[in-house]
């Protein structure tokens, strides 16, 4: 039987990334949410879905830095949690699933918040969330809310499949991407002919008719997850929990995350889900307060049970060598995709004062900036402009580039330092005679002149991913 690869501790991990992390200047960290909400909007990363017509509660649209920010954190956990393991299948299933599913694992019965009414002012609150409610504006004499009883709310997001509106067609948007792993499990290991243990992974949008959608991105109706579904043997399942909550938090870290705003948090018995029999949270020092960027939990075998009993298809296993029946144990790693964008969002933004000026900059790690690097000519006369042109398209090729010739060279790297650009490459006279620039660091600001044939090598290697 594999056994869990070893790995580093967190203490070990903790207290590596403390060290290496060395403040450049005076710098004011994120505190108010309101700056990072308009900074997204401003600079095109997120905002309000719909917004022509108001919004719409609880959904959000990427723009073009938003997108390739998202699509740099997908592509990290992909490479890291599938690719490069040869025990970890990837797959990609629909986000509607046959109505059995949902009865199966559970949602059907269990998945609802409690919901109170204010009779006064008629707005919905969750009833384990009423320190959140604020005073009530609809009565009198007095700001408290006037609530009803709560009652369980169901949370999927419903709809009607086919021309008829009847029960037999009513269906429900996915409220979280692992069912369809539970119930392809088995297609997935004849396929690939891989043997216990070994885990499926899947990236997709998950929908849930949150009562109280807030903070942002943070609680949307409609998300993204990054789901692992690991199985193994009954025997194996403490030391896989323990590997991939580890696992875990190295990646957070990996993608720049500050150590000291990460913490883990373990439930108590009383929290767990009915189906899981441990559960880990990875947290975030949000400014609204710690909060759950992604769960560990060992589901024990009660998803692949109950799809068995619902299916009526056995989905247990045969050891090859004991033959052994069983049903495998899963240790499941999910991470919100848009809470951890919303992490990484909230750790970069920083304000400085440069020489009498605010300075807003988004420190994102290179690995995962949406835009590596900035190609500006100093001036645009003297053909300056179509030197910086020809170069920057050379180097679109290799990475995501963005030139700019418009206003003065500071109010140019300004613009970058908002956008998270790590590097802006400056052409100037000196460029024409002997074919050097200069590459500016984001956080440091400071410049180093080098060989326009040495730039692209110099990128790539600040922005590849760094392993042991
Ligand atoms: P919470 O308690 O905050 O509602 P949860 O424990 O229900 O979260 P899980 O079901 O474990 O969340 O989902 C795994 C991950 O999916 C969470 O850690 C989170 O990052 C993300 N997620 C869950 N609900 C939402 C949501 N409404 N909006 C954005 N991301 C979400």
């Amino acid at each position: 039987m594999t056994r869990p690869p070893r790995v580093i501790g967190e203490a070990d991990i903790l207290a590596r990334l403390m060290s290496s992390v060395a403040p450049t200047r005076d710098s004011r960290r994120l505190e108010r949410m309101e700056d990072l909400v308009s900074l997204c909007a401003r600079r095109g990363f997120i905002f309000p879905s719909s917004e022509i017509y108001g919004g719409i509660n609880g959904f959000w649209d990427y723009g073009p830095l938003g997108v390739e920010l998202k699509n740099n954190l997908k592509a990290t956990w992909w490479q890291r949690v599938v690719r490069e393991r040869p025990d970890v299948e990837g797959i990609d299933t629909a986000i509607i699933a046959h109505p059995r599913t949902w009865e199966a694992s559970g949602h059907v019965e269990h998945f609802s918040d409690p919901l109170v009414d204010c009779r006064a002012c008629k707005k919905r609150f969750r009833a384990d969330q009423l320190d959140e409610a604020g005073p009530c504006p609809s009565r009198e004499g007095t700001s408290d809310h006037d609530f009803t009883e709560a009652r369980q709310f169901n949370l999927m997001l419903q709809t009607q499949i086919g021309a008829s509106e009847d029960a037999a067609s009513m269906a429900y948007l996915r409220a979280e991407t692992c069912q369809s792993i539970f119930s392809d499990f088995k297609r997935v290991r004849e396929s690939s002919r891989q043997k216990i243990p070994f885990g499926i992974g899947q990236i997709g949008k998950a929908f849930r008719n949150e009562i109280n959608p807030r903070n942002f991105t943070f609680r949307s109706r409609e998300f993204e997850q990054a789901e692992l579904e690991f199985f193994c043997h009954p025997s194996e399942r403490e030391r896989w929990f323990d590997y991939w909550r580890r696992e875990r938090l190295r990646f957070h870290i990996d993608l720049g995350l500050d150590a000291s705003s990460l913490r883990m948090r373990e439930h108590g018995k009383d929290e767990l889900a009915h189906y899981c029999n441990a559960a880990i949270d990875v947290e975030y020092l949000f400014p609204f307060g710690w909060q759950e960027i992604e769960g560990i939990h060992d589901r024990g075998d009660w998803d692949l049970s109950r799809h068995s009993e619902f299916s009526g298809k056995d989905l247990g296993v045969t050891d090859p060598q004991s033959k052994e029946h069983y049903l495998p144990m899963v240790i499941e790693t999910s991470v919100g995709i848009d809470r951890t964008c919303l992490a990484l969002l909230c750790d970069a933004y920083h304000e400085e004062e440069v020489d009498g000026e605010k300075r807003t900059v988004m420190k994102l790690h290179p690995r995962i900036a949406p835009i590596k690097a900035a190609v500006l000519p100093l001036v645009k006369k003297d053909g300056l402009a179509d030197m910086a042109q020809d170069f920057e398209k050379k180097l679109r090729k290799k990475f995501p580039t963005f030139y700019d010739q418009a206003g003065a060279i500071g109010r140019r790297y300004r613009r970058m330092d908002e956008a998270g650009t790590p590097f802006c490459i400056c052409l100037d006279y000196d460029t024409k005679d002997d074919q050097t620039v200069t590459v500016r660091d984001r956080d440091s600001m400071e410049q180093v002149r080098m060989p326009m044939d040495d730039v692209a090598d110099y990128i790539l290697e600040k922005c590849s991913p760094e392993r042991d």
